[in-house]
């Protein structure tokens, strides 16, 4: 909904907040309480940029909240700037700077660990605001005296010392906070984010710098941290020493997961019902120390029964509600019964892509001017060591431009050790790998992605939250932006070329039909068709195909080489297979593995009648 109505929720964002002081006195909140909510919504849209769209869980963001807040204190109530705005702003700055150096730090871990580095930073921040810093932030007493902001506007001058003249402040900076929110979430980078969050190792694959991206996401959780830190310290008057505590940091965690993550509202959510809560059992019930305790429950029972948070279940209620016609129309249930039968249409588009010319790959268009008339792919010496076990042993490879080659071997001869390297996902023990003419030895996954060479993967390695249209946008979006783009406040859509190569992928694949279905409501053969999809939509100059026919029944697997076979036109492909006969179909030439090393290399014929080859597979038994 988010990207087809865009200006929507914008809207309502806005018609929300104008409704709100006029509606929610009359539920109990206390105008004091509803700026408290938009300052810890505005909080933690930052943190679901960085949690629910990147998928890194942060215990730290209380460093960030506490120095915006300090530095815009600091310089209102010591150095007696004159503007609270841009005192803010410049909080805001800092902060980003701050999420910027640890960042580089925190981000070379991922998972626990990086969870882990976070809180220690953030106990450092809060060690050093106590203790080294105390003649700047006030110590334990933190920065009384917080000025409120004031407008001038020529004729007249507005003052916002009221709760509910503030009101006024933090709603139009929480609406510019979610537009801005709204346009990186919808952006080529929220896009990566959302690869990332499901499965970095492919992000990575298909040709994303992920590292880039994963900072370039915790600096903007940082900002809005640090925008929301500046707001606190006007909101009360002071800038309290607490904002750097590892409560703040849980807070606005609990509060994310009960609002619900990937939906930039959670915090929001999540905020209103902690706040209100913990109002009402301070004051109404007059609960004392054990409010925190009801609370904690409420917090369990509520991640316990609403796994995606308040916003998730309103949103399965609402699939509910429209009798799941919303997730027909899109798995494509719901659509008039096409003329042809699946099978023709299929045929005829098998047919129509062998009648079509062949699409030259873009990574080999790009390199036109320094065409390099040599093997594509040639390995030398290529030995890789695991401990006392040789998995690749000095093994000689070359690929020509536009051949198909087979790899095949009985299991553990190293095959996909093999692939693992040319794709250099692992770095050889030693030997040298020489792509398109440059030595890509020790490069990363990525780079070589974006010199035009990647693969398919054994076990399917998919963006499983994301439909298959957006899975082969995810690929596409590298080779059309390279492997890093700040391009924040860019609308997917409106990339050049975009589209086209995404149908044209989706054509090539077969899945057409499937594209707005989400991975996880595809069958197996269809998720296996686009895992060589995933490849293709990076328009490879050489395609890795590891086992492409693995798993798939009799009819997937005449489907699926009917497809190789049509895809593989002006392509240099490599595939790995153990179902040789279907293998032997599609390729020219065989290198067959055993034992790490190359046994034996020819055309499927040879191979065929080769007795070194039945003996690797037979163990003797047919030389016998
Ligand atoms: P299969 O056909 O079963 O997929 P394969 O030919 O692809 O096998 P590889 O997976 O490359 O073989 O494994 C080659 C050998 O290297 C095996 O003995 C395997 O146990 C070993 N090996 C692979 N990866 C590692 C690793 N990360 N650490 C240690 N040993 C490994």
């Amino acid at each position: 909904m988010l990207r087809q109505r865009p200006f929507l929720v914008e809207a309502l964002t806005a018609a929300g907040l104008i409704a709100v002081p006029f509606v929610l006195p009359y539920l109990g909140f206390t105008p004091a309480t509803v700026n408290r909510i938009l300052v810890w919504g505005l909080f933690g849209i930052g943190f679901d940029i960085l949690f629910g769209f990147t998928g890194l869980l942060s215990f730290g963001q209380s460093a960030f909240f506490g120095t915006g807040g300090m530095v815009a204190a600091y310089l209102l109530t010591v150095l007696d700037y004159p503007d609270v705005f841009s005192a803010v702003f410049v909080g805001m700055i800092a902060a980003a700077v701050v999420g910027y150096l640890v960042g580089l730090i925190a981000l070379r871990r991922t998972g626990i660990y990086f969870a882990m580095i976070t809180v220690a930073i953030a106990e450092v921040f809060y060690f050093v605001e106590f203790n080294p810093l105390a003649a700047y932030t006030g110590g334990e007493n933190g920065l009384p005296g917080v000025p409120t902001p004031t407008l001038h506007l020529g004729f007249t001058t507005l003052k916002f010392n009221t709760d509910k003249s503030l009101y006024i402040v933090l709603a139009v900076c929480y609406f510019v906070g979610m537009v801005v929110a709204l346009r990186i979430v919808r952006s080529p980078v929220g896009a990566v984010l959302r690869a990332i969050r499901d499965n970095p190792l492919r992000a990575a694959a298909v040709g994303h710098n992920i590292h880039s991206y994963k900072l370039t996401s915790f600096v903007i959780a940082a900002a809005y941290a640090g925008f929301a830190g500046g707001l606190l310290g006007i909101m009360q008057g002071f800038m309290p020493p607490d904002a750097f505590t590892f409560d703040t940091s849980g807070q606005l965690v609990i509060q994310t997961a009960i609002g619900g993550t990937g939906a930039l509202f959670g915090p929001l959510v999540g905020a209103t019902v902690w706040l209100y809560l913990s109002d009402f059992l301070q004051t109404t019930l007059h609960l004392g120390a054990t409010w925190k305790l009801v609370l904690g429950v409420v917090f369990v029972l509520l991640v316990c029964f609403l796994r995606h948070g308040i916003i998730g279940g309103i949103y399965d209620i609402y699939r509910l509600a429209t009798g799941g016609s919303a997730a027909k129309a899109k798995a494509g249930d719901g659509t008039p019964a096409p003329a042809m039968t699946a099978e023709e249409e299929r045929s005829a588009t098998h047919a129509a892509l062998a009648e079509a010319p062949a699409a030259m790959p873009m990574a080999a268009r790009r390199r036109t001017g320094d065409e390099f008339v040599g093997p594509i792919l040639e390995a030398t010496a290529l030995t890789k060591r695991y401990g006392g076990l040789l998995a690749n042993s000095d093994i000689d490879f070359s690929v020509k431009r536009g051949e198909r080659r087979g790899i095949i071997g009985p299991n553990g001869a190293g095959k996909t050790t093999f692939f693992k390297i040319l794709t250099c996902e692992i770095e050889p023990t030693s030997g040298r790998i020489v792509f398109d003419g440059r030595d890509i030895t020790g490069m990363s996954v990525t780079d070589v992605c974006q010199l035009g060479l990647t693969k398919s993967y054994q076990v399917n390695q998919l963006f499983a939250r994301l439909t298959v249209r957006e899975n082969l946008t995810i690929s596409a979006l590298a080779e059309l932006r390279g492997k890093f783009r700040l391009d924040m406040f860019r609308s997917v859509p409106k990339i050049r070329g975009l589209a086209e190569q995404v149908e044209h992928t989706l054509a090539l694949v077969d899945l057409k039909d499937r594209a707005d279905v989400p991975v996880a409501a595809l069958a197996y053969g269809e998720k296996r068709r686009l895992e060589v999809g995933l490849a293709l939509a990076s328009s490879p100059s050489l395609l890795l195909l590891d086992e492409p026919l693995a798993g798939m029944s009799p009819q997937e697997r005449v489907e699926m080489v009917k497809l190789l076979k049509s895809i593989s036109r002006g392509r240099t492909m490599i595939i790995i297979d153990h179902d040789m006969d279907s293998l032997f179909e599609l390729v020219e030439r065989v290198t067959v593995l055993q034992e790490g090393r190359v046994l034996v290399e020819g055309t499927p014929d040879e191979i065929k009648g080769n007795a070194a080859v039945q003996e690797a597979y037979l163990g003797g038994v047919v030389a016998a």
